[in-house]
């Protein structure tokens, strides 16, 4: 099985009646790399000239060895290189959705196969581009599939989604998430799902920056006596952004406890966020949430990151009544 576990409901509803399937169909959800995965192994599946009693792909025939290249039946609908080469822009332009409805009108390789396009991160497409699509996705060529990912189906035009079949790929419940760490020999980072919003796979991806974590809550833990000394420039290695989304989290976190006696992110450090809370003023508190937001709405910009980080550190401290 090459989808993720929490998917498996997703992928047998989709594939139970799968000579019907509606021609346009959008994937949405919360992670954008789990959703992508999906609409890959299920275009493998439907171009799969054998697949399994549970409409994965062989992984042998001619067809998947095909997927693994560039398969004929298959196009994955992506920025222009040749036209936005000079503008840093991965938007999908109109060019590049004339060439997946002409891709479309060619007769299949298979004999009566099916001809999929497939537009990963849709919300890259233009207007125009959005435009151009619409009258394929209303009246589509025979044996024709469109799959559009997206994050937020609010970023597709109106137009486009009332005409689609939209599915939801749900996140792991908390107990799927714990399994999937344990089958995949990551056990040891459980405590830190919640921090990555019970997403695991997210947390795989950043488990090399766990021990980063870790030094700089090493820090915050010790509220008004923090020693500004200890603050290092190693803290940027992953960027002002990423240390200052956990300083967000992190005094959200205290935010929560002393509004709720509340955890969200740091169930591990309950003891310690709840001392926190209790030393911390709830004006102070809010007024940091703010700074915090406005440094991070010029954190990717070539800003001084030192000076940005110090003076965050700075507030942090200023949080607690001595
Ligand atoms: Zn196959």
């Amino acid at each position: 099985m090459n989808i993720y576990p929490w998917q498996l409901s997703s992928w047998n509803e989709i594939l139970l009646n799968k000579t019907k399937m509606p021609h346009a169909q959008i994937f949405f959800g919360h992670k954008t790399e789990e959703i992508n995965n999906f609409v890959n192994e299920l275009s493998k599946s439907l171009l799969c000239s054998q697949p399994d009693n549970q409409n994965f792909a062989c992984g042998i025939c001619q067809d998947c060895l095909w997927m693994e290249t560039n398969h004929p039946d298959l196009k994955i609908v992506d920025f222009d290189s040749s036209i936005d080469d000079s503008s840093n822009s991965n938007l999908i332009n109109v060019s590049s959705a004339r060439d997946a409805i002409k891709f479309l009108e060619l007769t299949s390789h298979q004999k009566n196969g099916k001809k999929i396009v497939v537009i990963y991160d849709a919300e890259r497409l233009t207007i125009s581009a959005s435009n151009a699509l619409l009258k394929t996705i209303e009246e589509p060529p025979n044996n024709c599939l469109i799959f559009l990912t997206v994050k937020n189906i609010a970023n597709l035009l109106p137009t486009i989604t009332s005409r689609c079949r939209l599915i939801y790929l749900p996140k792991p419940s908390i107990d799927a998430a714990n399994d999937f760490l344990k089958t995949t020999s990551n056990e040891d980072l459980i405590d830190y799902l919640e921090f990555f919003n019970n997403s695991p796979i997210e947390l795989i991806n950043e488990k090399e920056n766990i021990s980063q974590i870790n030094t700089v809550i090493n820090e915050l833990k010790k509220g008004e006596k923090i020693d500004l000394m200890n603050i290092n420039a190693s803290w940027l290695d992953n960027g002002l952004n990423w240390i200052i989304n956990l300083l967000q989290k992190w005094s959200y976190e205290i935010l929560l406890n002393k509004i709720s006696q509340g955890y969200n992110y740091f169930p591990k450090y309950k003891n310690i966020i709840n001392q926190l809370s209790l030393n911390a003023d709830l004006k102070r508190l809010l007024m940091y949430q703010k700074t915090l937001n406005e440094i991070k709405t010029y954190a990717q910009k070539p800003v001084n990151k030192e000076i940005n980080l110090n003076s965050a550190m700075i507030e942090y401290k200023k949080i607690f009544i001595e």
